[in-house]
């Protein structure tokens, strides 16, 4: 048996038609350039996502770029993340000649750590931090509540990096009317990336920020268009950053589906979790089940609340580098996100030296991603349980 780490063909069997009918669309109707796809999808992405404003950018990167050239960060500035992440993060913070400041993550959500947080705010005695980018990794929240609690503290923006967590819930205490709030609607700005691999992934490389506020989503909108308004007219430097009309309209077909996606990702994972538990590996302490870390606080309100996206599922492990060896041997797709945190990589040179984050580096020593995507089989998951238990026998 072979089993991918993500099956866009098994998607396709129920979305090709429709695809093909919405790219048609967007030929025949010669708006290449904005339009209506564009709009309607921005509309669609706000009321999912619970926010007022969506703005339609070419990438999930250029989401974080944008909001960060909007806030206005810049040369010499510093901003506060985590250390694990996927490279965007950081690199979006270089670009405009910052500079990351890395607090260590949680080891059970591998998500930046308030506690940590708030040391390096403390220790900032001549304010040079600027801004905060939480990850939402792997679809599951950053502590938001306290991050605010930060940001407002420190009169800080926040930059939610939820480029794997649209549709997250993050069950603070008192829900709203419509449920809890949603990853992305709780920052400055909110940035979802469509890259294929997303839990709403494009037929190419698209993003979108959300905001809440009208000021910030008009800055955007400048900024997306090289800050022209009227055209020719440049009040600012942007960038071209707009969204394709044709991943636009591709998205408007899956978006119907995401939550049912959302709903069998959380299943597998699920299974994933009875099936390992039963193999006694996690009583042996040689695999570590991912945490829903919220799923106590949500459960007996809200028993649908997706704490959780599951854009991965992460085990911490024994041994990985070599059971990644094994699973690839037997045609398993497995993948490690990431392998090298952020504060070690090779382009920071002597720009950042001397930081410890001692549990991003245990983290990019130990986990490993399963296959986890909807249309994965009972049989495919009892498969890879199946070696996994070979392996360490
Ligand atoms: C995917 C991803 C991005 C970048 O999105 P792109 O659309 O690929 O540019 C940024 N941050 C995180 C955490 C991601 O997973």
């Amino acid at each position: 048996m072979k089993v991918p780490l993500l099956d866009l063909q098994a998607q396709l069997e129920y979305l090709e038609a429709d695809l093909i009918a919405a790219v048609t669309r967007v030929v025949k109707s010669t708006r290449y350039i904005q339009g209506p796809e564009v709009e309607e999808f921005e509309k669609e992405i706000a009321a999912y996502s619970g926010t007022a404003y969506g703005v339609g950018v070419t990438s999930g990167t250029d989401a974080l770029l944008i909001s960060l050239m909007a806030l206005g960060i810049g040369p010499g500035d510093h901003v506060l993340t985590t250390p694990y992440s996927f490279f965007a993060t950081m690199g979006v913070i270089l670009r405009l000649g910052a500079i990351p400041v890395f607090a260590d993550i949680d080891p059970s959500s591998f998500n930046i750590d308030p506690a940590r947080m708030e040391e390096l705010l403390q220790a900032d005695t001549e304010r040079k931090i600027k801004a905060i980018i939480p990850v939402h990794l792997y679809g599951q929240c950053a502590e938001m509540s306290a991050i605010l609690a930060l940001a407002k503290r420190y009169e800080l923006p926040v930059v939610e990096d939820a480029a794997q967590a649209i549709g997250a819930e993050y069950p603070m205490a008192k829900a709203e009317a419509g449920g809890y709030p949603k990853a992305g609607s709780l920052g400055i700005a909110g940035c979802f990336s469509f890259f294929p691999s997303k839990n709403l992934g494009g037929i190419g490389d698209a993003g979108m920020v959300v905001t809440q506020d009208k000021d910030f989503a008009e800055k955007l909108i400048l900024m997306r268009n090289h800050g022209a308004h009227p055209k020719y007219y440049h009040k600012v430097v942007g960038g071209n950053f707009r969204l394709d009309p044709i991943q636009a309209a591709a998205l408007r077909v899956k978006l119907p589906y995401l939550e049912r996606w959302h709903g069998q990702r959380a299943e597998n994972a699920g299974r994933y979790d009875h099936f390992l538990r039963e193999t006694g590996l996690v009583d042996a302490g040689r695999v570590v089940l991912p945490k829903a870390v919220y799923a106590a606080a949500s459960g007996a309100k809200n028993a649908s609340a997706r704490v959780h996206i599951y854009n991965q599922y992460v085990l911490r492990v024994e041994r990985r580098n070599e059971l990644r060896e094994w699973l690839g041997k037997n045609d398993i797709g497995c993948e490690v996100y990431y392998p090298v945190p952020l504060h070690k990589q090779e382009c920071l040179g002597a720009l950042v030296s001397g930081v410890h984050c001692p549990e991003a580096e245990k983290a990019a020593d130990t986990t490993i991603a399963l296959p986890i995507y909807p249309e994965l089989t009972e049989a495919m998951q009892a498969f890879v349980v199946e070696k996994i238990v070979q392996f360490y026998n």
